[in-house]
């Protein structure tokens, strides 16, 4: 077992964190990776590109790039 990269990479999708349904049908699923410098700490969040969309300020969007 190698160290992986620092870069979180969950295979499992979670679920969404601005509706809160299960992401695994969702054809826009994106992985939001939050850091909280100076540490190290890292928070992988979830959602739907449109409802992250949704919510987020004006001026800012969410591209799906599939895989
Ligand atoms: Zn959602």
């Amino acid at each position: 077992m190698g160290q992986e990269s620092d870069q979180p990479r969950l295979t499992k999708r979670l679920r969404c964190c601005v509706c809160g349904d299960d992401t695994a049908d969702a054809s826009d699923y994106v992985q939001i990776t939050l850091t909280a410098e100076p540490s190290a700490a890292q928070q992988v969040l979830g959602a739907h590109a449109e409802h992250l969309n949704q919510i987020l300020a004006p001026g800012f969007s969410v591209e799906v790039h599939l895989m």
